[in-house]
């Protein structure tokens, strides 16, 4: 038998071998009806239940597994059996883990290493668009210990960099920790634990991708490994020298299509594409990408401080703050505007009033950018103004939050001292319109203003063109257009899926807006948004045009026929498995049930957001359920064909606060009712069906007036 498989099966039936002492041992102690379960998941021991179907819900469900698991080791010399092995190792430390949360507290929180365990099934549904947008280019298991520590940093940095998203598992954590990496899902650096099982976090990611996302069906291995495969863009890095269950592990990744580069040499044990070494450390992130075929793109900027999306979330605290810019003390505000060829001076970057260097600790801050281009149209103005947030935190030691006149920026010490200056903020902005926006902007400039006064005339001209466009956004419904758009970006890991974006219903993540889609057809002619007419229409209540139909039976390569723009009920919408809200039928009272992603908690259905969120996906149409944007809520077209929002029963307190204008507005507007939202319950008032219907009666909700759902 080879080196190479002979470590495989070592480090396999050494796993198998811990995995059933740890069962039955766990069984002895706590019985074997004691129930066991993932955080926050609705897909039960994930690898087992996609690979098998079974679904583990107690001790007792795990010693026919830990069987099904022997049964993939077969000792065989065969490099496809030995891969089976290396499954069988993700199985046996699915359970390991998963055993360490029959404890009764977290088994992460006591561990002295920082660990996140387990990613719970929103996060995933969270990273679907970054992921198809390539905003998130690839995912990085990075494991092990590296000889010389700055070697693992300078790598995982350069990851970061590149807005990979990193997993580490191991030593490498510390590593990192202590060579000042910024760590934590907002950087995209997520120390998964230290025991080598914790790798089988990140595999249950590309796992449950494939069964949120793919409609891949649980049971259908060889469907779960085409997926992982061609869809899940991840690979795999150890540092160190490597035992028989590394080897295993990694044979498992291979079986799931990641490729494993290891940084000591193995000689004619390398299987080229999948298990290759790499000596130099400065090539380990090069050959990475190659072999998974990730393409970065570029975005060497002329500024002193790192850029990348990898620095979208980061936080900076009070303490490090070198600058702030905040509507609460001074003016602030943000504005793109489209003007003629002779009033723009191409790439002109001006600062009005001090920079962040005079010694002051708040400023104000005006960015007004004016842009010219042939095909350039008024419409986009919005668009490229809402990109600002993301460029302008894509830049390491910059925080910003708000939009339009409402923001908050901060500066820290740290990209201060690396020499960032405020020209800086409008090379960001002149680079990244020119590169993302090139096809209808030709020429742009940029202004910001630091001085109160400036800054308030900015304002006042911003305060303008806010109202109209407003009033434009308000006037554009469904009927006053005349071409509604497709997106299929989540085709990446939703291969049928198709979203249909109307002015007045936006895409079901909550990211893509008509106007968006309408830009991104412009700037992209063959690309995921494509013009969709609206001049057939069948039947004005459901939403339903023979046009509509034709785009998705053409872009789901005829998966679907039909789809209503309208109805939870008939044809509805596909779902992917990224969108923000989840809306199912409530049975009791036929209303409806919202709960969104943020919300950990348990609506009147029974069911978490997890739960509910599982029930479609997949691009598959699941009549009585629907994904759908937050703004879809307060459409008046949201359920219109079965009698619109009047029909919400139930959301979290959360979401119905921040919707609650114009949730309002809408209802008084559709059925002349007053301060609607406080018809309708929340966790606050009840989870429970019965005293749901009993509030539903004593505030005389309509929905009790309506018809029938079913
Ligand atoms: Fe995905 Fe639909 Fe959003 Fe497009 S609009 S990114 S297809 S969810
Ligand atoms: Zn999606």
């Amino acid at each position: 038998m080879s080196v190479l498989t002979d470590l495989i099966y070592g480090g396999s039936n050494a796993v198998a071998g811990l995995t059933e002492g740890a069962v039955n041992d766990a069984i002895a102690k706590y019985g074997a009806d004691k129930e066991i379960a993932f955080p926050d998941t609705a897909y039960f021991f994930p690898t087992i239940y996609a690979a098998t179907g079974v679904k583990v819900k107690t001790l007792g469900d795990l010693p026919a597994c830990v069987g099904v698991l022997k049964s993939l080791i077969t000792n065989q010399e065969d490099l496809g059996q030995a891969l089976n092995a290396g499954l069988a190792t993700a199985v046996g430390a699915e359970i390991l883990e998963g055993l360490k949360f029959v404890e009764p507290k977290d088994a992460y929180e006591e561990a002295t290493v920082p660990g996140i365990g387990f990613v719970p099934d929103p996060i995933i549904r969270s990273l679907g668009v970054p992921l198809v947008t390539g905003d998130i280019p690839g995912v990085a298991v990075v494991l092990g210990k590296a000889e010389n520590p700055e070697d693992a940093v300078k790598v995982v940095k350069d990851y970061q960099s590149k807005g990979i998203m990193t997993f580490m598992v191991g030593d490498v954590i510390e590593q990192c920790a202590e060579g000042g990496v910024k760590m934590g899902l907002e950087f995209r650096v997520i120390p998964l634990g230290h025991d080598v099982t914790a790798v089988i976090h990140v595999v249950t990611v590309a796992i449950r991708a494939a069964l949120i996302f793919g409609n891949v069906q649980p049971g259908d291995l060889p469907g779960l490994l085409a997926y992982t495969k061609e869809r899940v863009p991840a690979f795999v890095n150890t540092f160190g020298a490597i035992d028989s269950v590394v080897v295993s592990a990694g044979a498992g990744a291979i079986a799931l299509g990641f490729p494993v580069v290891v940084d000591i040499d193995l000689g004619e044990n390398q299987v080229p594409g999948a298990l290759e070494s790499v000596l130099d450390h400065s090539e380990t992130v090069k050959r990475s990408l190659e072999l998974r075929n990730i393409k970065i793109k570029s975005k060497d900027l002329p500024i002193p401080v790192a850029f990348s999306a990898a620095f979208e979330g980061e936080i900076i605290r009070k303490a490090d703050v070198k600058a702030e810019f905040w509507s609460a003390k001074n003016p602030t505000c943000e504005l793109v505007l489209m003007k003629d060829a002779d009033q723009v001076e191409d790439h002109k970057i001006t600062l009005i009033g001090p920079d962040i260097d005079s010694g002051d600790l708040e400023y104000a801050m005006g960015t007004f950018i004016e842009v010219y281009g042939k095909k350039m149209q008024a419409d986009f103005e919005s668009v490229i103004e809402r990109k600002i947030h993301a460029w302008f935190n894509y830049m390491e030691g910059v925080m910003h939050t708000g939009q339009r006149n409402l923001l908050r920026v901060r500066v820290s010490n740290d990209a201060f001292e690396k020499g960032l200056r405020m020209k800086d903020f409008g090379e960001v902005l002149y680079h990244m319109i020119m590169d993302e926006f090139d096809t209808v902007v030709d020429k742009c400039q940029v202004r910001i203003c630091t001085r109160p006064e400036g800054c308030k005339e900015i304002r006042a001209k911003a305060n303008e063109a806010f109202v109209a466009r407003d009033a434009r956004l308000k006037s554009m419904t469904d009927e006053s257009v005349d071409k509604f758009y497709t997106c299929i970006l989540c085709q990446a890991f939703s291969p049928s899926h198709v979203c249909i974006v109307t002015p007045e219903r936006l895409g079901l993540c909550g990211a893509v807006s008509w106007l968006d889609a309408k830009a991104t057809n412009e700037l992209d002619p063959n690309g995921p948004c494509q013009i969709v007419p609206k001049d057939r229409c069948l039947d004005e209540r459901l939403g339903a045009y023979e046009d509509v139909n034709e785009a998705v039976s053409k872009y789901s390569h005829g998966a679907l026929e039909r789809v209503t723009l309208y109805s939870i009920l008939e044809d509805p919408m596909t779902s992917c498995g990224c969108f923000e809200c989840i809306c199912g039928i409530e049975p009791m009272s036929n209303g409806v049930v919202i709960t969104n992603r943020e919300h950990v908690g348990m609506t009147p259905l029974g069911m978490s957001f997890s739960e509910l969120a599982s029930m479609t996906g997949g691009g598959v149409q699941t009549p009585g359920f629907m994904g759908h944007g937050k703004q879809f809520i307060a459409s008046k077209k949201f359920l219109a064909a079965e009698g619109g929002m009047g029909r919400i029963v139930w959301l979290p307190k959360e979401l119905k606060d921040q919707m609650a204008d114009r949730i309002n507005a809408t209802a008084k507007e559709l059925y002349g009712i007053d301060n609607f939202t406080s018809m309708i319950a929340d966790e606050t008032v009840t989870t429970d069906m019965e005293e749901l219907y009993g509030f539903l009666t004593e505030v005389g909700h309509p929905v009790l007036e309506m018809e029938p759902l079913m």
